[in-house]
């Protein structure tokens, strides 16, 4: 008998139990992570050469399959890899019954158990007396990439994602203070959240987009500009090692990693943005010298979630639904990331 799962198997358990029937033995398989499509409880299918199949939600990750049958050792027998599992039945049988366990609408709490052993750092950046970018009196940076930041830490907690902020509030973080917090959490991923400015009045109708950028070289004059400002408050720090010091020792792996990582999370928030707002522009995922990244031992990028000086995008950024939208695409390219990774 084959038991087919829609995505692969993590592990499974076995164990016998006596049965009622004459010679019979009761074979428990327990399927961790495992789970029957929604709005399926227990099933029962009948088979010829065996007693008695049943199988349920044992717990919300774990599948049980429960079998009577009058043969030996079947618990030992059984095998599984990648998403089949195979339990041989030899007496009297045509071979092996085909069975597929639908999971394609798997719940949410199982992802929980798997998406688990990962670890999420959200850098809401600025804080406290760095506003960051800011425009029209009321458009503070620093205030709608917190809320951005917020958003995206319950969505994430959602899918079950450990998950950490460098700031819950309004207040002043250093900058290399930022990536060794996700360092000593051992994050997976770190993921600066930023807004971003055009760089002088007459051009606030020009700039826009939605921007990621990673660590690397910064080619461009635009990255450069991008980086530049946010960079500006690292000058009080010139007790840390040189950026030019740290670039040369960041891994061609990492680099790879992190570009990856930046493009799964450009594709869903301009998807997710896009839905409901039509068209938003794509900035693209580049590279830059930001002081922010520096240091981080993971895959980091850091995303400017639009630009704050420019009419509609400022607006939108102002709107609560807007950064729950940008949320759930960065949340959802991160889950994208790390699904690929495995
Ligand atoms: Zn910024």
């Amino acid at each position: 008998m084959r038991l087919y799962f829609t995505s692969d198997i993590q592990r499974v358990t076995s164990f016998t139990l006596p049965a009622k029937e004459e010679g019979a033995i009761k074979y428990v398989f327990d399927i961790h992570g495992a789970v029957l499509p929604q709005g399926k409880g227990i099933s029962q299918h009948s088979f010829r050469t065996i007693d008695s199949f049943r199988m349920g939600q044992n717990s919300p990750d774990k599948l049980r399959v429960v079998i009577v049958s009058k043969e030996k050792n079947l618990n030992k027998k059984h095998s599984y890899e990648a998403k089949v599992l195979a339990i041989p039945l030899i007496n009297g049988q045509k071979s092996t019954i085909g069975m597929v366990t639908r999971t394609s609408s798997i719940m949410s709490s199982i992802y929980s158990r798997i998406n688990k052993k990962y670890t999420v750092v959200i850098d809401a950046g600025h804080g406290g007396r760095d506003g960051g970018a800011s425009c029209c009196g009321n458009k503070k940076e620093k205030k709608v990439v917190l809320s951005v930041a917020k958003k995206l830490k319950s969505k994430l907690e959602d899918k079950g994602y450990k998950v950490y902020m460098t700031r819950t509030s309004d207040s002043f973080v250093k900058l290399p203070k930022r990536t060794a917090f996700a360092n000593k959490k051992k994050a997976d991923i770190f993921v600066s959240i930023h807004a971003n400015a055009a760089p002088k009045k007459s051009l606030r109708k020009v700039f826009k987009g939605i921007e990621i950028y990673y660590l690397s070289p910064a080619k461009t004059q635009r990255a450069k500009e991008a980086a530049a400002k946010e960079n500006s408050v690292m000058f009080e720090d010139k007790d840390y090692y040189t950026k030019n010091a740290y670039l040369s020792l960041i891994s061609r792996e990492k680099i790879v990693e992190s570009h990856k990582l930046g493009i799964d999370v450009s594709n869903h928030m301009l998807k997710s943005v896009r839905q409901h707002y039509g068209a938003v522009e794509d900035g693209g995922v580049k590279t830059a010298n930001f002081w922010v990244l520096v240091g981080a031992q993971m895959p980091a990028i850091l995303v400017e979630t639009g630009y704050i000086t420019h009419p509609r995008e400022g607006k939108n950024l102002m709107n609560g639904y807007y950064r729950s939208l940008l949320a759930d695409g960065i949340a959802n390219g991160i889950e994208r990331y790390l699904k690929n990774k495995k």
